[in-house]
């Protein structure tokens, strides 16, 4: 039941529109990373026809970015095409991660080529003593052949690490990296505990209490040395709650709220609808019933409304609210040029100004 606050809020979501659909493509993995539970999972591919139609909606709706996910997303031999759909109807940005490896199947780097919207983002998380260490031997080499020939190729690229036990002291190296593959932006982000397996050596991958001024500064060394290389961590901004998350799991929240289930749907694999990646509740079924219902039920409203006043779990990703964790006045005007922060904006002349007066 909405509670009377949020009745003051009924429109929170019509006239909003998502920015972007994020889709589980595939549990199934070629690999099997020592710190990922992911490859365990048996879950049956939506079918293409199915995500097709999911496009369609999800464009319809407004949103202009598709985020594919799973676990490796070219184990699908229809991911191109599924990519081309997207591109085709008109969505401007696709973000593929990808663990590298498949993509030298022949005549894949031709296809994805052709797809103007598109992004692959290839997991590194180390040197390869390190990367390998993690996910198999000669594992790093192939995934970064196969990110110089996406280069080769002209498709736009990038690198995603994760931060932990075993890569901080080496994310040094995925800079260099980046700066050596000419690759602009990369992603690195903490390492969350829902992705580890259960039976996992937990003390190998995570820290202890007495670390945290350590990690922190190790991240800022790493954020000053970046800098210096004209590589731009993507995730810069929440760098500086990682420490504590890492070591405490604090989670932080930006400080107007996180917009994110105000941005975007997250289908899962059984079709189930979720505001983001980290909350698990379920907002409806795409087999039963239409994105654009699910968009606008009361059960998104109430997280979309969580969200926003920090009540929600709260996480800190790659996928949380990275734009929102901006303070400083040069990122807070470009905040406020952000998309959500204009809808934030309205939203609170509409709803929440009456009020006050
Ligand atoms: S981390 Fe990625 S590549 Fe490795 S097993 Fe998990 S899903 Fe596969
Ligand atoms: S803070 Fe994290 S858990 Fe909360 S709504 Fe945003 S993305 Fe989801």
């Amino acid at each position: 039941m909405l509670s009377p606050a949020s009745n003051n809020r009924r429109d929170l979501l019509s006239g909003s529109s998502p920015d972007s659909i994020a889709i589980q493509l595939t549990t199934r993995c070629n690999l099997r990373c020592k710190m990922c539970r992911f490859w365990k999972l048996q879950a049956k591919d939506p079918p293409y026809e199915k995500i097709l139609s999911l496009l369609d909606e999800a464009y319809e709706l407004g949103a202009r970015r598709f985020d594919p996910y799973g676990t490796e997303l070219f184990m699908r031999e229809d991911m191109p095409e599924i990519l081309a759909y997207a591109d085709r109807i008109g969505f401007r940005e696709i973000y593929v991660v990808s663990n590298g490896l498949l993509l030298n199947r022949p005549g894949l780097i031709e296809k994805l080529a052709a797809i103007k919207s598109l992004v692959i983002i290839v997991s590194v998380d180390g040197p390869k003593s390190i990367h390998d260490e993690l996910r198999g031997n000669g594992v790093f080499d192939r995934a970064v052949a196969n990110l110089r020939e996406l280069g080769r190729m002209g498709i736009k690229r990038s690198i995603a690490s994760i931060i932990m036990r075993p890569t901080i002291d080496h994310l040094q190296k995925i800079v260099d990296l980046a700066s050596e593959l000419k690759i602009e932006v990369i992603s690195i982000q903490p390492f969350c505990l829902d992705l580890a397996q259960p039976d996992c050596d937990h003390a190998a991958f995570e820290f202890r209490p007495d670390e945290k001024k350590i990690v922190a500064n190790k991240l800022k060394d790493l954020l000053k040395y970046a800098r210096q290389k004209h590589v731009i961590i993507y995730t810069e901004n929440i760098m500086k709650h990682v420490a504590s998350y890492l070591v405490e799991g604090t989670n932080p929240f930006p400080p107007r709220g996180c917009h994110i289930p105000l941005k975007t749907l997250v289908v899962d694999i059984n079709g189930n609808v979720h505001p983001c990646f980290a909350i698990s509740k379920n907002m409806g079924n795409v087999n039963e019933m239409s994105l654009s219902s699910i968009w606008l039920n009361d059960i998104h409203r109430e997280l979309a409304i969580a969200a926003m006043e920090k009540k929600c779990p709260g996480c800190l990703r790659a996928c949380s609210d990275v734009e929102g964790f901006n303070t400083g006045i040069n990122n807070q005007f470009r905040h406020f040029a952000d998309r959500s922060a204009k809808w934030a904006v309205r939203y609170v002349k509409k709803h929440l100004l009456p009020l006050n007066n």
